[in-house]
């Protein structure tokens, strides 16, 4: 069994005349991972991808799949790399069985079994003797799942993989990429604008701004990382002042019953010593909270507000 990483990219960068689209990006994907990438438009998550997928040179840094360098051992590394980049295309007059057949053949034999197999990765195997033309955009996005997974697929590239699927075709897409990195134990680099999405699928999250990395955690740690409590407080400035926790407050909103609503980030250690600062500066408190922050709230505090156009819909 090959402990090395699916994917590691090292001091990743890619300059386009001046503009530098990537600078120092390093990645860590392992085998069975399901791995975000996230980022406004413009981020660099397209550059990255090409990169990765052998479709364009960096200006410097190393790409290695499986432990082989991408640009010594393209050969064999890009046997092992599938990808959905963009809406697949078929012939819409073979059935999905002839579809998979006809690629294969024109590289090499692959047995019946395989295809069958690949199919049933998919969801696909009841109409595997149907004509493409007949199928909805959401089987023709599976069965361009299971073209990029006929090689000796073990790192799956999908971008934007829910694209103009309705909310069926999304849940069943996220199932299905949960599969074939669970049973499968194919690492999965999922890129979207969809941040709800990326939350339930990914085991980890990379978010990319201005070609660097700002955030490269497990969605758990993230979520821990800085805690957010909410403090319902009687309004009093001149005690808030005293407790000395401006760095850490984040917001302040009068609400009903001329109550305060404070929100305060700062590490889960620090809360204990946070809330003895409010109460030893005199503030009256009401109720405190902690929440776990979103990701679409981390997403927007590490990239700068305005600039993205990311869909906040969660499906
Ligand atoms: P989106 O979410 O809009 O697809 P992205 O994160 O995929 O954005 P990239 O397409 O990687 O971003 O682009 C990163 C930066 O590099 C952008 O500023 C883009 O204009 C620039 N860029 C990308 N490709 C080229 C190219 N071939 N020539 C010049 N600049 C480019």
């Amino acid at each position: 069994m090959n402990s090395e990483p699916a994917l590691l990219c090292g001091e990743l960068c890619k300059r386009y005349g001046r503009h530098e689209a990537l600078r120092g990006v390093d990645l860590r994907v392992e085998p069975g991972q399901v791995f975000g990438l996230l980022g406004p438009n413009g981020a660099g998550k397209t550059t990255l991808i090409r990169l990765v997928l052998g479709l364009a040179l960096p200006t410097s840094g190393r790409v290695r799949v499986f432990g082989r360098d991408l640009f010594t051992e393209r050969r064999e590394v890009i046997r092992q790399v599938g990808a959905v980049v963009e809406a697949p295309c078929f012939f819409p007059y073979l059935t999905a069985f002839e579809n998979l057949h006809h690629l294969v053949s024109l590289t090499r034999a692959l047995p019946r079994e395989r295809i069958l197999d690949t199919l049933d990765a998919v969801g696909l195997a009841p109409v595997a003797e149907r004509k493409v033309g007949t199928f909805s955009y959401g089987m023709k996005q599976r069965l361009g799942i299971a073209q990029a997974l006929l090689p000796d697929t073990r790192l799956l590239i999908l971008d934007e993989p829910t694209n103009g699927l309705d909310p069926h075709g999304i849940a069943g897409m996220r199932n299905l990429i949960r599969r074939i990195s669970q049973e499968r134990g194919i690492a999965v680099l999922v890129s979207s604008h969809l941040l709800g999405e990326i939350e339930q699928v990914c085991d980890r999250v990379v978010i990319l701004h201005h070609g660097r990395k700002v955030i490269d955690n497990s969605l758990e740690e993230l979520q821990n990382r800085d805690a957010e409590i909410e403090v319902l407080v009687e309004p009093d400035p001149a005690a808030l002042a005293r407790a000395g926790l401006d760095g850490a407050l984040r917001s302040s909103d009068g609400v009903e019953d001329g109550l305060q609503l404070l929100r305060l980030s700062l590490p889960e250690t620090e809360v204990p010593a946070a809330v003895r600062a409010l109460v030893a500066a005199g503030l009256a408190l009401h109720r405190v909270e902690r929440r776990t922050r979103n990701l679409e709230e981390i997403f927007l505090q590490h990239t700068e507000r305005g600039e993205s156009d990311v869909r906040i819909d969660s499906f």
